[in-house]
Formats: C-alpha cells, structure tokens, sequence
C-alpha cells in the first residue's frame, strides 16, 4: 500500500475525550475515528490489525476443536425471557421492536441463542464433545462507556461455548478453551494474567479471567508474588488476621455517642481504634433481612455474603427496615436483635469491641460478641485489601489495576436446563448437556496490546498483529533510481509474505520519520540517495535508536529476521 493511496490522517493532538494512551493513539495514528459515544469507525490501518487478532483467534479456536458458526445480533425476546434474562438483564441490554411490536434485544452476549441450537443440533452423546463459537460484535448500554475500544457500546467479540455429557467432560473443555487462550495472547503479543474470578450465583463452579495490568484498569486484582496467587478483587480470600481484642473487659455497657455514626467518627469521639468498633449492616437475603458485622476499618464484600447464602440474591435495607429490625441507621448492633447473624473471621472470638446499641446516639461497649450477641457463622466476609494475606501462602497480597480481556467459564446446566438441552446418553437415557462458556474481547484486545506497547513516540505493534510489518519510506519520491529500488524491495518482501506500507509522499524526512513511529511499524526502511551513497536502506526496529545500513540484495532476508 501507498501512502498517496491510502485514506490515512495522522493528527498531532488527541481528542479531548481520549483519556488514557492507546485510546489516544489509535486516533492519531490514524486507526480509528470516533462515530459516537462508544461508537467506533475502524479505519483502513485499524481493520487491518484487527483482522490479524482475529485470525490469531481463530486458528487457535480451530487448533483446539472449536467450530465457528455466526448467529444474528438482532435476537427475539422469546429467547431471553426463556432463560429469564430479559429481566435480569436489566438496563444494560440494548431492546428495540419491529413494526409488529414484537420485541428484539440486540444481543450483548449468546448463551440462550447457542443453547437453543444445540438444543435441536445435538441428540446424542455420539456428538459430544461439541465446542462452537462465534466472531460477532456485541452491543452493551455501558454505564460508563470510554477509553474507545476497551470499554464501547459496540465491540467486537470471540464467544465459545461447551457442551458435553458431564462435569469431566466439561473439564476437559475448559482446559482446551484456557490453554487457547494462553496461547491467544501470548501470540498477539499480549501479557495476561489468568486471575479467579467471580460466578455469581452459579454456585460450585469456577472461572478465570484474563487480565492485563494497566493503571486505567476499573479492575482490582489481588495478587501474591510469592506463590503467583491471582484474584480478581469481588473474589479474592485471605486469611483473617485475628483482632487483638480478645480479653473480656468487663460487662457490656451503653455510652454516649451522640451525632457520631460512621466507624470513623465513633473511633475519634471514643479514642478507640477504628477496627475495635464493629460495623453492623442489615442486608437483605432473598428479601430477607440479616445483620453481618466486619471490623470498623472493612468493606463487606457482597458476593461472599451471597456465597455463605447459597447464592441467595443480596440487597441493602433501606432505612424503615433497618429500623424496624435493629434501629436507627448508624447505631445499629447485634446485641438484642433477633435476626440472624453473620460475622467476618476477624471477629472471631473477640470480647471487647464497640457496636451500635440499637438506640439513637448510643453505642455499646465491652461487648464479649459470642457472651452478648448470638452469630451463626464466622466466614471470610470483606473485600480483600492490600496487605491482607495470601490464602495459599500465607504473605502478604498487593493489589493492582487491570482490564479483562478474555474470561473463561464453567456454566454447568444453567442454560441448558433452561431449554432444556438434553442428548441422549450410551443407555437411550436423556441427559441434560453441560456447558461452558469462553469470551474474547477481540477490539478491547486490539486497544490493550497498544495500551501495553509504546513509547513516547507512538504504538510499538508485535510484528503477528501491526497493520503492515513494514514501513517504507522514500525520501527522494522524484528520485527514480531510489524509487526503482523501493519498489524492488517492496515486491521481494512481499512475495515472501511479508506487508508492506510506503511513504512515498512529498513530505519532509522528518514528518515521514514521526508518522512511521507513531503508526508503530515493527521495522522501519528508509530509501534516500544518501543511504545509498553509503551503501544501501537504512533499516531499523520500531525498538531500536539506530539504523544500519543494508545492501539492497540482502535487505529482504534481513528485514525478514529482524521481523522472526
Ligand atoms: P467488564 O467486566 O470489563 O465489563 P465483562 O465481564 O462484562 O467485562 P464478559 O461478559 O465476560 O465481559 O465479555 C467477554 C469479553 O468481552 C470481556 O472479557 C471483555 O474483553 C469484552 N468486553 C466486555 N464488555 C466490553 C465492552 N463494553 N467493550 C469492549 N469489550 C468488552
Ligand atoms: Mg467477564
């Protein structure tokens, strides 16, 4: 490709809305141009990168089994009310009517479209193991729509799913799925980390996703350096330390606290330390209320609570219940009540702490918990923290900032019961299928390898996924004996199959210097008149400070191995 030819802008400044760097140089470099919020046109440079992740994904998904299918974006709501996700779902999922009224989602995912095929497809355990998958742009009304490709209405994604007679076999295929993945990123280019992730109600299973680091991440990953421990941070465990306060100190008694609410403010007024004081929420269950208490100075982590409940749907009470069932907010204890309690490990056997005592500006203290108050289980019930501690080694966890780029996820029957997806097993039983399903966020992937490769220049692409792998540029374009053997280079690589893009605009060195470095071609050609009185191109890495200069006869195979 020419240059003169090419629909390609490269701009000085970024877009006011481009926050974070890849975002920003994607625009400038020309890849991609904005059509609105979270709305992103791929220009001719950008289509091209992304085409080379998808086949990546593909012929790894092939390579492990999968077969690719493609299914409609425009779903009917049929489908989702089936698996009960048209309500579940909530405001995040685009809906839209035809002209007879009938409803539409615009898919955001396909568990309920992939499950009602295999419903009719697969009859037989003959058919099993069975791993399909899709490459088809998704729509979610993001909350927070940004970043361009890594967080868009619109995006583009890899979406596989298992079905298999059993729970050993769906093993079997969540391994293939997660070692294509491994391999997935590792040839785009890409450093992940496979970190435990939440399943949400779908209890006894389990799920990795793939996370990059990256401090614009609205990920908090917990992990251990010293044993490789990874979690994303709604999932992560750790061993409760136990609080000190474990002598009793007299019998519970009422003080003052007037005004003062927030663990913080009762710790300042009483000159006692923030995690003496117990935080007591009422949370409802199903509905139903219950009070958890953690240490004044933590976070309760929702989906632990929801796991303890077997997967019973959480909610805070709003004020009248809480009220109702303990006291006025922010005075609230577990003494007295009679809702069932729940307690964090930390609390475990403490016999002087601090709550609330159900009564407008007092609080109690000296509370022995198991003397005074009746806790039906101590579990691991806060958000995992910097510092707190590995719960497979025992040091301490660092917490970092990540984007997921791919998760990986043991269904088991949730969708299959739904359609009731059965095949028949080796006796002519019918047998409910058991799946798994695997996502690759292909455009949010595209962004994170140039969120993770450049310099202060511009991208730096890993050669398996650059628009084009070289960059050549013509100083002297009026000059026919440099345009000649241009041009002769320019056909040997590509009849070894490698791409190559020319400046061959009447520009200045320097600009056509910037703009190759921006852009992030792996290698870098330059053919001018003075290279060739010195004796041949001048070829760098996008890595490297310095040329060197090249014969004209060997300068395919050299590029050739500087792109190996
Ligand atoms: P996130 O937590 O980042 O919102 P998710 O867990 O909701 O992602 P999944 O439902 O697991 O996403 O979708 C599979 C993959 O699709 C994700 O791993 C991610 O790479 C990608 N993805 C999800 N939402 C978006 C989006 N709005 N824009 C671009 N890619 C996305
Ligand atoms: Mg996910």
């Amino acid at each position: 490709m020419r240059w003169t030819q090419a629909l390609l802008n490269t701009l000085r400044d970024a877009p006011q809305d481009a926050e974070i760097i890849s975002h920003k140089l994607m625009i400038r470099a020309g890849m991609l141009r904005k059509l609105g919020g979270g709305l992103y046109t791929y220009m001719p440079l950008g289509i091209r990168a992304l085409r080379k992740v998808e086949a990546i994904v593909r012929e790894e998904m092939e390579r492990a089994g999968a077969q690719e299918t493609l299914f409609p974006i425009l779903q009917p709501a049929e489908l989702w009310k089936q698996s009960g996700r048209w309500e579940t779902m909530g405001p995040g999922m685009f809906r839209l009517k035809d002209r007879k009224d009938a409803w539409y989602v615009l898919a955001p995912t396909a568990e309920e479209a992939f499950t009602a095929l295999a419903k009719n497809e697969i009859s037989s355990y003959r058919q099993l193991p069975c791993i399909i998958y899709q490459m088809q742009d998704k729509f979610r009304d993001e909350i927070r729509p940004r970043f361009g490709l890594i967080r868009g209405k619109e995006f583009l994604m890899k979406d596989a799913y298992s079905f298999d007679a059993d729970e050993a076999g769906a093993d079997v295929s969540y391994k293939k799925m997660y070692d294509a993945y491994v391999r997935i990123f590792k040839r785009v280019g890409l450093n992940v980390t496979p970190v435990e992730a939440d399943t949400g109600d779908i209890g006894g299973n389990f799920s990795h996703e793939f996370m990059v680091f990256a401090a614009s991440g609205e990920d908090g990953i917990l992990s251990c350096d010293a044993c490789g421990y990874a979690a994303n941070q709604e999932r992560a465990e750790r061993i409760a330390s136990p609080l000190p306060y474990t002598e009793i100190a007299g019998v519970a008694e009422e003080v003052a606290t007037p005004d003062q609410h927030a663990c913080e403010e009762v710790a300042k007024f009483s000159g006692t330390p923030v995690n003496q004081i117990v935080k007591s929420l009422v949370m409802l269950a199903d509905k139903k209320p219950v009070m958890v208490l953690v240490p004044g100075d933590r976070e309760l982590n929702p989906l632990k609570l929801r796991r303890l409940l077997n997967g019973a749907k959480i909610e805070e009470a709003d004020e009248a219940t809480v009220l109702q069932v303990a006291g006025p907010c922010g005075s609230i204890g577990p003494v007295g009540v009679t809702l069932s309690v729940y307690a964090d490990l930390a609390l475990k056997g403490v016999a002087d702490v601090v709550v609330g005592a159900n009564k407008e500006g007092y609080h109690l203290q000296h509370v022995a918990l198991d003397r005074d108050a009746t806790v039906i289980a101590y579990e691991d019930l806060v958000t995992v923290t910097e510092g707190d501690i590995c719960p497979k080694c025992g040091k301490p966890l660092v917490i970092r900032r990540g984007t997921e780029v791919g998760q990986c996820f043991k269904l088991g029957t949730k969708y299959s019961e739904a359609f009731n997806a059965t095949y028949l097993d080796e006796t002519g039983a019918p047998r409910i299928l058991t799946m798994g399903c695997y996502g690759i966020g292909v455009s949010r992937t595209l962004q994170a390898i140039v969120e993770q490769s450049n310099d202060e220049n511009g991208i730096i692409w890993p050669a398996a996924v650059a628009p084009y792998q070289v960059a050549l540029l013509i100083l002297d374009p009026d000059n026919p004996e440099v345009v000649q053997k241009a041009e002769q280079l320019a056909e040997a690589l590509e009849s070894k199959g490698i791409d190559v893009f020319i400046d061959d605009r009447a520009e200045r060195p320097g600009v056509k210097f910037k703009d190759a470095d921006l852009i992030g071609f792996p290698v870098r050609v330059v053919a001018g008149a003075k290279g060739f009185a010195k004796g041949g191109f001048e070829v760098r890495r996008r890595t490297e400070k310095e040329s060197t200069i090249v014969a004209p006869e060997v300068a395919a195979e050299t590029v050739q191995s500087l792109l190996a």
